[in-house]
């Protein structure tokens, strides 16, 4: 029986872990098939308090996890396959293993939004990319296309002009959503380009198994036209890694964990921090800030029980 079961090992997993583990409690931390959540997909973080000349991601990350090793945190590979919150103590399942626990962090993190194309699934990874830190570098010298027009899509597009000779941000209306800062980031780099009222309505080619343009429809006016390109980028946001736990915590519409007095869900035991639970700031600070929240509760409650 775990006192505390982390689900996620990005930076609100690992804060939660960090605090659980320095009240003794030895927290299972669930690390997920691939670990380390957004900031592994991150070059430079330059806003992360405490790093004046920045640090990277995966290297934040890193700290971080030898930070709860340090204080007894113990990490387990896997996927977590089905929770059953119903019951007292609380059931994960990861893989086949199942885990009780007396309380849960949910700190499972977003996933990248897709436009829904059969052609840009079959060409994920073969020229459409949902990272452009983890991929840009392939296209060095090439032209490539960034959709959507939030501060992600000009995150991705600003980072990919290291690379690429253009970049194409394809937006559906004609006003960014993208913070002024970014806006004027993007204006201001001659090799971003805009493709206004547009929306991606194919992939090609996907008969050569590889990203020779993408085919835009006029949202105002219908017309069709072709962009050639060598990558194409999803910058349209983030879904929430909430599946699980449908029908057994509060979520909003799109799936975000709904938490009130800090980190609590509307079971007791269970908490949640970091991405699952904010579609506002979403930032590494943040996102830290709520797994430390999220472990002084979980250490609450245990407290309360005994
Ligand atoms: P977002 O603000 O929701 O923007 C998503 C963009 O994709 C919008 O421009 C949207 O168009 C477009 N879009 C969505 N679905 C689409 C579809 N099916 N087809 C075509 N276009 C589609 O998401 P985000 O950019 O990921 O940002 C989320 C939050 O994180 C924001 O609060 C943002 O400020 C924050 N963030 C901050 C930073 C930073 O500070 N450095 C970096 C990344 C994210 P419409 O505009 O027409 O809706």
């Amino acid at each position: 029986m775990r006192n505390v079961v982390i689900i996620g090992s990005g930076c609100a997993g690992l804060t939660a872990a960090i605090y659980a583990a320095r009240a003794n409690l030895k927290p299972l931390v669930i690390r997920g098939l691939e670990g380390g959540g957004q900031l592994i997909l991150t070059t430079l973080v330059e806003n992360f308090p405490g790093f004046p000349k920045g640090v990277q991601g995966p290297e934040l990350i890193e700290r971080m996890q030898n930070q709860a090793a340090e204080f007894g945190a113990e990490f387990m590979e896997g996927h977590v396959t089905r929770a059953d919150l119903s019951r007292r103590p609380l059931v994960i399942d990861v893989e086949s293993e199942a885990i009780q626990t007396r309380t849960l962090i949910i700190a499972s993190g977003a996933l990248a939004r897709m436009l829904g194309l059969e052609s840009e699934r079959k060409l994920l990874g073969h020229g459409v990319s949902t990272c452009a830190t983890c991929d840009g570098y392939f296209y060095r010298g090439k032209e490539v296309a960034v959709v959507g027009g939030g501060d992600t899509a000009a995150e991705e597009a600003l980072f990919l002009t290291r690379y690429a000779t253009q970049v194409s941000i394809i937006h559906r209306r004609d006003q960014l959503r993208a913070s002024k800062i970014m806006q004027d980031r993007l204006y201001h780099n001659p090799k971003i380009n805009f493709i206004w009222d547009s929306q991606v309505v194919d992939v090609l080619d996907v008969d050569r198994g590889e990203v020779t343009g993408v085919k835009l429809k006029d949202t105002k006016t219908g017309d069709e036209a072709i962009k050639s390109c060598h990558g194409v980028f999803m910058g349209i946001g983030h879904s929430p890694n909430t599946s699980l736990f449908r029908g057994q915590l509060d979520m909003n519409e799109v799936g975000y964990l709904i938490t009130h007095d800090g980190s609590k869900t509307n079971l007791p035991g269970v908490f949640a921090a970091g991405d699952v639970q904010d579609h506002v700031y979403r930032q590494a600070i943040t996102a830290a800030g709520s797994g430390c929240m999220a472990a002084i509760d979980a250490e609450r409650f245990l407290e309360a029980e005994h």
